[in-house]
């Protein structure tokens, strides 16, 4: 609806693939619906993925012994986050719906997308004891995990050779967006787009285009151990 706002976090590095079809497909539809899109296109940002002691402008917290989530969080109260990170906490502060496109990388994101989870998911900003899970600092935002795979849609059955798909998604949607505090709607899979028709490869851009039609009616999943593992 008009002036709901999604970011899209994409990670791949050609525009061609299927997952640039994807992102483009979403930047499409949502623009169509009148929200407003941002894009962070992490490969073509060169986003820096490491945890540095660089993040910090200025003085260190403890200059004598170096500790990334409290030197972040001190930075963070103080404005001394590196000009990245604070751009990109901008477009989450903003954003309604995070929405991120990537390949499955090794049952997970890939690095440069886990690098800006890392980096950008601050503590003070994203979360604070206690103020994790349902009550973290981005409720009232909604996030959606779009991704494609290498492997079958029956390769990823309980008990099939890779398990259930969501076993992986725990880390990740639960992991990290319903600890910040965020409300995941269903993932959006696309199984084994390589090893299709180009067809089938059609079939599912316009099944992403038709889910995002209706997504802002969606309800989030029930974000607790029984979805992943029952
Ligand atoms: P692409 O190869 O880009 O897409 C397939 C085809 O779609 C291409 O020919 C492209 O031209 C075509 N296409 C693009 N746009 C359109 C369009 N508009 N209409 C029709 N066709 C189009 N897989 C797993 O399952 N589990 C893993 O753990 C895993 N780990 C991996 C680790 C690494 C390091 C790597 C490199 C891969 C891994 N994979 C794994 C495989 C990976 O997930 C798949 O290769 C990837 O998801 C495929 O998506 P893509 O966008 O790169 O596909
Ligand atoms: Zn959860």
């Amino acid at each position: 609806p008009p002036g709901r706002k999604v970011l899209i976090v994409y990670a791949h590095q050609e525009p061609k693939s299927l997952n640039g079809s994807l992102k483009r497909v979403a930047v499409e539809e949502l623009s169509k619906q009148g929200c407003s899109v941002m894009v962070s296109d992490l490969y073509e940002m060169q986003f820096e993925p490491r945890a540095r002691r660089n993040d910090i402008v200025g003085c260190l917290h403890n200059s004598e012994e170096f500790n990334y989530g409290l030197e972040t969080w001190k930075a963070y109260q103080r404005g001394g986050l590196s000009s990245d990170l604070i751009e990109e906490q901008k477009k989450v502060q903003e954003a309604d719906l995070l929405i991120f496109q990537f390949p499955l990388y090794w049952f997970s994101m890939p690095a440069i997308m886990k690098g800006w989870m890392d980096r950008v998911l601050v503590q003070g900003f994203a979360y604070e004891f206690p103020n994790c899970y349902d009550s973290g600092l981005l409720k009232n935002k909604l996030a959606l995990f779009s991704f494609t795979t290498g492997g079958s849609k029956e390769a990823y059955a309980k008990g099939s050779i890779s398990g259930d798909i969501r076993y992986l998604l725990w880390p990740m949607q639960h992991g990290i967006m319903h600890f910040c505090g965020v409300r995941v709607l269903a993932p959006h899979i696309c199984f084994a787009p390589e090893h299709v028709s180009e067809e089938k490869r059609k079939e599912m851009l316009i099944a992403w285009a038709q889910r995002l039609k209706t997504l802002w009616k969606e309800e989030p999943i029930n974000c607790s151990p029984e979805w992943y593992f029952k």
